[in-house]
């Protein structure tokens, strides 16, 4: 069921495609594109569309400058929002370098090498994201303010409500797109949303991501609001996660991870492949988690997690076990923000389970009660570690996980620790509103 290139060509003609997006993610997560007009879209299907990528965050200081764009067929869709007459689609591009070899910072190419190494041990991933994200309104120059009239909460409905018929809209836009969203409310904060996906392969989940985001922005600036997806926007209220749900099946599509002999319904798989994340989570803070904001979002008392652990219930630990047992047994990760890089978050999800799988790393037993009574010294007898606490943290923990630099290329790994610690270290010369509201008046 894959589209050839005569498939494209032909809808493309038929639909009066005028433009074609040659979408592709950046390092850190960002959607980039390059527009041509349909009678460049046999040269893109060749994969023959050069660009230039020295000004790319991160891709810059290369001696190769020009890389070229792979579209994938399968991606093309129309734009739904943009005019139907001289229509826009868009297909979502592999960067390779000219002389046609895997382009080393491609985060796409990331991904799809650890879906064939899982392919090639007998697995298919699937995931199923949880995005969360703010709607805020924006100012009489269409900027983003930090209001929302909003003062809805968790699964609340009009009129209190007011992102309401943006989310309708939101959810509509996508199923246009191809897309089947499983759920859409009102979150815990005011002016925030979740929308959850159907379970997709690992690839195609990734790349719903990316569309998902950039539909969510452009329908809130439609309805006059500004959609965000920074972890933590507003002190005292939840931030917004990205909970990724992680299934695996093996070549006949029966899920690995179920096991109904088992106490808990849990295949040996399972418990490896959370031994294995449990294993790595501290270092792939730093993918899944990128930004000094997210880590104010990992903090007691708003539903994200700080332990790290697995549990059936608990919100503080990294993983939970959702309750559905037989094909639809799955491990939910609380942690990655919805800043984070898709292609990489599931990337390294998978590797990290893999590799529990690989070397049978036997989780620690479930704990389900409430870990956050515990004192330091509790914590630390009992051997229960914390997510990093900060950005800088962060890197430390991902530098000494030699395992996740494999996992994304030696030269990937070096660059973004290279660009976090510039981050870090813009950061920690600020001096913020905190700083002068505490210390100014009394110091
Ligand atoms: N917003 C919470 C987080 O930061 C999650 C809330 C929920 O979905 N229960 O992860
Ligand atoms: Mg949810
Ligand atoms: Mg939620
Ligand atoms: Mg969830």
């Amino acid at each position: 069921e894959h589209r050839t290139r005569e498939m494209i060509l032909k809808t493309a003609r038929e639909e009066d495609v005028e433009f074609i997006r040659l979408q592709f993610t950046d390092m850190l997560g960002n959607l980039r594109n390059m527009a041509v007009t349909k009678s460049q879209l046999k040269k893109a299907l060749d994969n023959d569309c050069i660009f230039d990528a020295s000004t790319l965050d991160g891709f810059s200081g290369q001696e190769e400058t020009e890389l070229c764009l792979h579209p994938d067929p399968d991606s093309f869709v129309i734009l739904p929002w943009r005019p139907q007459q001289g229509k826009v689609a868009r297909m979502i591009c592999d960067i390779y370098q000219t002389d046609q070899k895997a382009y080393s910072l491609c985060s796409r190419g990331i991904l799809k090498r650890v879906m064939n190494e899982a392919h090639v041990m007998g697995y298919d991933f699937i995931a199923g994201p949880e995005c969360e994200f703010f709607l805020f309104h924006t100012d009489d120059d269409g900027r983003p303010t930090r209001l929302t009239h909003d003062r809805a909460g968790y699964f609340d409905l009009g009129p209190l409500d007011l992102g309401e018929n943006a989310r309708r809209d939101m959810v509509l836009t996508l199923e246009d797109m191809g897309f089947q969203v499983e759920s859409s409310y009102h979150e815990a904060a005011p002016g925030q949303h979740e929308i959850d996906f159907h379970h997709f392969s690992g690839l195609e989940a990734a790349d719903s991501l990316m569309t998902f985001k950039f539909a969510v922005r452009t329908i809130a600036k439609r309805h006059g609001l500004h959609a965000t997806f920074m972890p933590k926007p507003t002190a005292g209220e939840n931030g917004s996660g990205m909970h990724i749900n992680c299934i695996l099946r093996d070549a006949n599509g029966n899920n690995v991870f179920y096991d109904e002999k088992n106490d808990l319904g849990l295949s040996q798989t399972a418990y490896y492949f959370i031994g294995g994340i449990l294993k790595h989570i501290r270092g792939m803070s730093l993918i899944t988690n990128p930004l000094v904001n997210s880590y104010k979002r990992l903090v007691s008392g708003f539903e994200a997690p700080v332990f790290i652990g697995w549990a059936l219930k608990s919100k503080s630990q990294i993983l939970r076990i959702p309750s559905s047992r037989g094909e639809k047994t799955k491990i939910e990760l609380r942690s990655p923000d919805s800043s984070a890089n898709p292609y990489l978050v599931l990337a390294s999800i998978l590797a990290a389970g893999l590799d529990g799988i690989k070397n049978e790393v036997h989780p620690p037993k479930n704990m389900e009660e409430n870990l956050n009574n515990l004192s330091k010294k509790e914590l630390e007898n009992r051997e229960i570690s914390l997510l990093p606490g900060n950005l800088d943290e962060a890197i430390q923990a991902f530098e000494e996980d030699t395992f996740l630099s494999q996992v994304l290329g030696a030269d990937f790994a070096g660059r973004l620790i290279e660009m976090k610690r510039a981050e870090w270290e813009d950061y920690i010369q600020q001096v913020t509103d905190w700083e002068i509201d505490r210390y100014m008046y009394h110091i």
